[in-house]
């Protein structure tokens, strides 16, 4: 059976979040999420689109229109289109929504890459189904308490790191419980970034004095994306 997934859009830009935050990076951003957040800036990933929009030239403005729904074969193809070889961002929506094709577009290209899943840590039980390799890393936002289980589900040799976005909503007294009770260590890096890059200094504060005290590792960034608009 040919396997098929609905696909926004596939294009190379630089990361704008977390560990890998400023590398050239080949993005493919699959359409539905599990959530609804108020914050959500990629709503449009919510539907289905007839097409996904390909960037033939890495780093341009140029799109073609690709059919939906996209083979695992092909999505192969396109991400090699781009470039033989660095970091591949799975993202949506949320990608662990199709994590049969994930797995099965990573077995085709091999591991001439680095495989980042950008989810929401809600979906532990889709984590089994991607292997276990140590070029898959796992991006992790902490939505809700969901995030206890995804966390401890994800394999051992595969990386991984937490990201903390600050809403006027994030409390670190709600938070500091989650981190403790999923088992996060001072080896897994935290990274706090202010929704939308506005800042609430005293919640960023409190922020690194909890953590800091508690023995985590942080780091503050800011959203990338926001000021390095390539599309
Ligand atoms: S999990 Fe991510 S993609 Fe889904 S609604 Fe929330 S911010 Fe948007």
């Amino acid at each position: 059976m040919i396997m098929q997934a609905n696909i926004q859009e596939i294009f190379r830009s630089i990361q704008g979040e977390g560990f890998y935050a400023g590398t050239p990076t080949t993005f493919v951003r699959f359409s539905g999420c599990n959530l609804r957040c108020a914050y959500c800036d990629t709503k449009k990933s919510w539907r289905k689109t007839k097409y996904c929009a390909y960037q033939p030239v890495e780093f341009t403005r140029r799109w073609v229109r690709v059919p939906n729904e996209v083979a695992v074969a092909d999505c192969a193809d396109l991400i090699l289109g781009l470039s033989p070889r660095g970091l591949v961002s799975f993202t949506g929506g949320e990608p662990l929504l199709h994590a049969g094709y994930i797995a099965r577009v990573i077995k085709s290209l091999g591991g001439a890459y680095t495989y980042l899943i950008e989810t929401n840590g809600t979906l532990p039980a889709a984590v089994r189904r991607l292997p276990d390799l140590p070029n898959i890393v796992y991006s992790i936002d902490i939505k809700n308490r969901g995030f206890v289980k995804f966390y401890q589900a994800v394999p051992r040799k595969s990386g991984k790191y937490v990201k903390i976005i600050l809403t006027k909503k994030t409390e670190a007294e709600e938070t500091l419980p989650t981190l403790r009770e999923a088992g996060v260590s001072a080896r897994t890096p935290i990274f706090l970034q202010p929704v939308d890059n506005k800042l609430d200094k005293k919640q960023l504060q409190k922020f690194m004095y909890i953590l800091e005290k508690n023995g985590y590792t942080f780091k503050v960034i800011p959203q990338l994306h926001r000021f390095v608009h390539l599309k």
